[in-house]
């Protein structure tokens, strides 16, 4: 396993390291136990041994779990384990640390989990309850009778352990934040573009919607009023539309539609844009107009109507009629558009399937 993949499966399965950190810290204080001989620490050496055995059971069983119960299985664990370490000891080894520790914990590692209010309550009610009971069991208890050399190395090596879990669970939870942070970034800044996008496209063909058109609509009258540059607006209509539907059913319509609005679209590079205006009706924005603009429209008509749209093995003819203006006397897109909509109803009253030029193109 290289390191990316280690450190993907860390962030991840990120109560695994937890639980693995505690397997070793278990197992380390059990082998340590083993260097005083005092029958103090006999408890001590079982109540180790049996976190070891807890915390190796949640790694191996750490994918069967839910997160969210085998965290709440690690923190009771810790409740338990730092009560009767105090309890059994009756000596300042740091075990509140632990607790604290416990804390931003049960916050940030179910972080992700919808889970009730009350859980919280209840696993700090029962963190701050422990903390008070060692606390209590400080002042209430007097320390054992220890030989002072065992006294000071159990007294140094546990101080050295609370301050290392302490150092490391807090990196931890920095890190886990980290983690949830950028998590929660991507998904808004994913949403947000989600979001612009469905604000300005058409839903069936992925075209741009009248809310996009408009605003296209202001940057190509800007560019004419400042540059100079003119615009063309072409609107077409598929024919006899009604009757596909009636014919072959509304999903073939829908099909109909996404289909020849993609070949016509297609066919329309950037700058370009192509629109649906609404129902079977679409747009051709050109951002600039060129001499043989007719031309290659004519003959993209006659090549999209000769070619039959395949829907479920029935090939299916649409034909649509197109009407077309420039901005080389008119000011506006609106006024364009009003033109050329004009040439799509002399169009369709001309037999449809054609184009209209207007006389203002
Ligand atoms: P013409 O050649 O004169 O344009 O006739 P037409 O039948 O195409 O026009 P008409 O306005 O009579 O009918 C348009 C039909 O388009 C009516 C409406 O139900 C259908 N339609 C509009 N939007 C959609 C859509 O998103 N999906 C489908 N399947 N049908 C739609
Ligand atoms: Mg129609
Ligand atoms: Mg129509």
């Amino acid at each position: 396993m290289n390191l990316k993949k280690a450190a993907v499966f860390f962030i991840r399965n990120n109560t695994f390291p937890l639980f693995a950190f505690g397997f070793l810290l278990f197992a380390l204080w059990s082998a340590l136990i083993f260097m005083f001989h005092s029958a103090e620490f006999l408890p001590l050496r079982a109540i180790n041994i049996t976190a070891a055995l807890y915390t190796l059971a949640l790694c191996l069983l750490y994918k069967r779990l839910n997160r969210l119960v085998s965290f709440s299985l690690f923190a009771l664990l810790v409740i338990a384990y730092s009560v009767a370490l105090i309890r059994l000891t009756r000596m300042l080894c740091g075990s509140e640390l632990y607790l604290l520790c416990a804390i931003p914990g049960v916050l940030l590692m179910t972080a992700e989990y919808k889970r009730p209010r009350w859980y919280y309550v209840v696993m700090n009610l029962l963190l701050v309850s422990a903390i008070a009971y060692t606390l209590y069991c400080r002042v209430r208890f007097t320390p054992p009778d220890l030989q002072e050399q065992e006294r000071r190395l159990f007294f140094m090596l546990s101080q050295l352990c609370a301050v290392s879990v302490t150092f490391i669970m807090m990196i931890y939870a920095g890190f886990n934040t980290l983690v949830i942070l950028r998590h929660l970034d991507y998904k808004s800044q994913f949403l947000k573009k989600e979001l612009t996008y469905t604000a300005k496209h058409d839903v069936l063909t992925s075209l741009m919607n009248r809310r996009r058109t408009m605003e296209v609509f202001t940057q190509i009258e800007q560019r004419k009023a400042q540059e100079n540059i003119d615009f063309a607006i072409c609107i077409f209509d598929i024919d006899n539309f009604k009757r596909i539907n009636d014919t072959y059913g509304h999903d073939a319509g829908d099909f109909v539609l996404k289909s020849y609005s993609k070949a016509i679209w297609d066919a329309f590079p950037k700058p370009n844009h192509v629109a649906r205006w609404g129902g079977e009706e679409f747009l051709i924005i050109y951002t600039e107009v060129t001499s043989d603009a007719i031309f290659e429209l004519e003959r993209l008509r006659k090549r999209v109507a000769e070619t039959p749209i395949v829907y479920n093995g029935t090939a299916i003819t649409v034909t649509a009629t197109f009407g077309i203006s420039s901005s080389r006397t008119l000011a506006t897109a609106e006024a364009v558009l009003s033109d050329a909509d004009q040439m799509l109803l002399e169009g369709k009253s001309n037999g449809k399937n054609r184009i209209v030029v207007s006389e203002l193109f």
